[in-house]
């Protein structure tokens, strides 16, 4: 799988050495840079304790603004991702005041299947633009079946952001966060047929 996730734009070099993905996962927070890739990557999280071990997607175990299904016994051991069926690319774009050592005002994660041309799956997760980062559904299955190919940002409505509640506080004002949210979402999509 291709990608241009830029570790670098997350925390500063204390954050990318000694901080783990699942520090991050768990702290669940609306800003948590980790949590749109691995939504876009379709992942599931791995929760064990003394009962045993289970596996759910993060998608369920995030239930909100800090707020996560791991129970008072159990630690994360690991993600699985599931192999692609096609050919993938995948980027991480992340808009801040600053390039790094930032909390971010909009992050998007997004990931392609090419499917001879077309697109088999897409999968697009939005972060800092509601209490959990979310997947855009409704987008991801206009995506299916359309040619990969420059333009396709052009497809990315308004409307395939109904799913976001992006609030007002000091970084940003909601509607500014739409609208960013749109620019990153048609900005990846194209960043990523270019790349296919
Ligand atoms: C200066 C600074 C800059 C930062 N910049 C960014 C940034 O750019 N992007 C970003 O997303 N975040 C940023 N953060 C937040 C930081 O990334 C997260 O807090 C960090 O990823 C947490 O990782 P950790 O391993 O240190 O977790 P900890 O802080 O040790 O733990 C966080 C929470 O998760 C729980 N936890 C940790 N590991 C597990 C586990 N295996 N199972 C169950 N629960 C667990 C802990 O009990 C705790 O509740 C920044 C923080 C600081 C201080």
């Amino acid at each position: 799988m291709g990608s241009s996730l830029r570790h670098e734009r997350v925390g500063g070099v204390q954050i990318q050495n000694a901080g783990t993905i699942a520090g991050n996962i768990c702290n669940a927070s609306p800003a948590a840079d980790g949590i749109p890739p691995l939504l876009s990557l379709n992942a599931d999280i791995v929760l064990a304790s003394t009962r045993g071990e289970h596996a759910m997607p993060l998608a369920k175990f995030i239930m909100g603004n800090r707020k996560t299904r791991c129970a008072s016994d159990e630690i994360v051991t690991g993600f699985r991702i599931p192999k692609p069926v096609h050919p993938a690319t995948s980027t991480f774009l992340k808009l801040g005041a600053r390039k790094y050592l930032v909390i971010s005002i909009v992050m998007v994660a997004a990931v392609i299947e090419n499917d001879n041309g077309n697109i088999g799956a897409g999968r697009i997760a939005v972060g800092s633009c509601s209490a959990a980062a979310k997947c855009l559904h409704m987008l991801e299955r206009s995506l299916a079946g359309q040619p990969i190919a420059a333009g396709i940002g052009d497809l990315v409505t308004k409307d395939h952001l109904n799913q976001l509640s992006p609030i007002d506080d000091v970084r940003g004002s909601a509607d500014y966060r739409r609208d960013v949210a749109l620019t990153l979402v048609r900005r990846a999509l194209e960043d990523l047929v270019a790349d296919a």
